[in-house]
């Protein structure tokens, strides 16, 4: 039994579907305008994937849907969110284990000469790499596999990106949009940090806090635990499409009941353990470039916030395995093949044509966005739409 009954339909202006950061912040947007709003997810907390949670036995902050490190260069978005949390001034370094030898990344100027054993300069190692990416002759990357050899030449490539993209994706890399390895910087200095922007840090309180804070107004109403497919639920997509605005951020082809198909996702399965010792690894994440341990990336959350008391003597790490996501399964990375592409033209084809629907998020438009690009496109989305609330 739903405790809401038909005429409670009118109560509202708008039905959000997804209480992740799309949800959230076009929810946050329109309530400030005097707008009543809904949110429904079918998950038992907001902030969707980048929520997180306090380990109850250690105290440590985890990021529940794998770690999310805040980072923009996005003045208006920067401005957004530092209204809802301060922000920690941490900065995301990453190193990966290959061959038993542990490496800085994303690949930069240490990395080179480590691997080649060598001592260039930036200018040599330019040359070195330019020299290995000749392979491609100038070509145009269609692809990952090209893009990464060009990136970087074959050597490199083979060893830091192959196979751990291989267990990431398990996708022909030909397959692959170029576009998944361009997110990853490439530098001819030492500089190691493992994002460009000019914003990074984490929010000092933690990420639900953020959240909490961004749906403080009262005008808007939260129900967790709630599909929008449940036909038993008022606010669900048949109850609702066409009678009021609704913003959906879930799958795109699950809304459209998998019609032209399932479009691919990757999920991810987490191991977490409690360790007993103060420092497992020594940064907040390790990569594993090799095919012989299972999975992608070691997560020691204590290191995203040196500036907390946590405990000295034990810490909690979690290994991420990747693998194609079944119906049930949490969808994460969209795969994007160019099958999946034509299918999701159809879908989205659909979409345009759906009354009063906004597909919005990382689900809803298929694409593989940060935070900082869902927040831009959710504040992009209101101020297009807010005049038809
Ligand atoms: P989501 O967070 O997925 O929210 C969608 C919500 O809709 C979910 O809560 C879901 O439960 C709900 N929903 C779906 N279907 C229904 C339904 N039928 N009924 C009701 N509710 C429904 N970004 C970064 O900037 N930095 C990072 O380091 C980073 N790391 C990441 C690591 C991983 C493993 C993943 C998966 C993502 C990472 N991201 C990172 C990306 C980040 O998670 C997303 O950009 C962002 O959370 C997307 O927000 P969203 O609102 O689009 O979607
Ligand atoms: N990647 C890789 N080796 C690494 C790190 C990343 O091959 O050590 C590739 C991989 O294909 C991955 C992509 O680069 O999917 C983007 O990496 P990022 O760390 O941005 O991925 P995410 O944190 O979103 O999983």
């Amino acid at each position: 039994m739903s405790d809401f009954t038909n005429n409670e339909l009118d109560n509202y202006d708008l039905l959000i579907v997804g209480a992740g950061i799309f949800g959230l912040t076009f929810a946050q947007k329109a309530a400030r305008d005097g707008k009543k709003v809904l949110i429904i997810d079918k998950r038992n907390h907001i902030g969707g994937n980048a929520y997180s949670e306090f380990d109850k036995q250690t105290g440590i902050e985890v990021h529940k849907y794998g770690a999310h490190l805040f980072h923009t260069s996005d003045d208006a978005v920067w401005e957004y969110v530092n209204q809802f949390s301060k922000f920690t001034n941490y900065v995301h370094r990453v190193y990966t284990t290959y061959k038993n030898e542990v490496f800085p990344m994303p690949i930069n100027l240490g990395t080179i000469n480590q691997f080649f054993r060598a001592s260039y300069t930036p200018d040599e190692a330019r040359g070195v790499i330019k020299k290995q990416a000749q392979e491609l002759a100038n070509k145009q990357p269609t692809n990952l596999d090209e893009q990464g050899i060009s990136l970087i030449g074959r050597s490199l490539y083979e060893a830091f990106i192959k196979n751990y993209t291989a267990k990431q994706w398990q996708t022909d890399p030909k397959l692959l949009d170029p576009s998944i390895i361009r997110r990853l910087p490439v530098r001819y200095n030492y500089d190691n940090r493992y994002f460009n922007d000019k914003y990074e840090g984490l929010p000092e309180e933690g990420y639900a806090k953020l959240f909490e804070n961004m749906v403080r107004e009262k005008s808007i109403d939260i129900k967790l635990s709630t599909d929008f497919f449940d036909e038993n639920f008022v606010f669900s997509k048949k109850n609702t499409v066409g009678k009021m605005p609704i913003v959906y951020t879930g799958p795109i082809d699950k809304y459209f009941n998998y019609k032209y198909g399932q479009l691919g996702w990757r999920t991810l399965d987490f191991e977490k353990s409690i360790e007993n010792t103060g420092d497992y690894q020594g940064i907040g994440a390790m990569n594993y470039a090799d095919l012989d341990q299972p999975f992608t990336r070691i997560l020691e959350f204590r290191h995203f916030h040196p500036e907390r008391n946590y405990p000295s003597d034990k810490t909690v790490i979690v290994k991420e395995f990747s693998r194609f996501a079944e119906k049930d399964d949490e969808p994460y990375y969209p795969v994007n093949t160019p099958q999946d592409a034509d299918n999701y033209a159809k879908y989205q084809q659909n979409a345009k044509a759906e009354p009063g629907v906004i597909f919005g998020g990382r689900l809803g438009e298929y694409k593989y966005f940060d935070m900082h690009q869902v927040f831009a496109q959710a504040l992009q989305a209101y101020k297009n739409f807010a005049n038809q609330l």
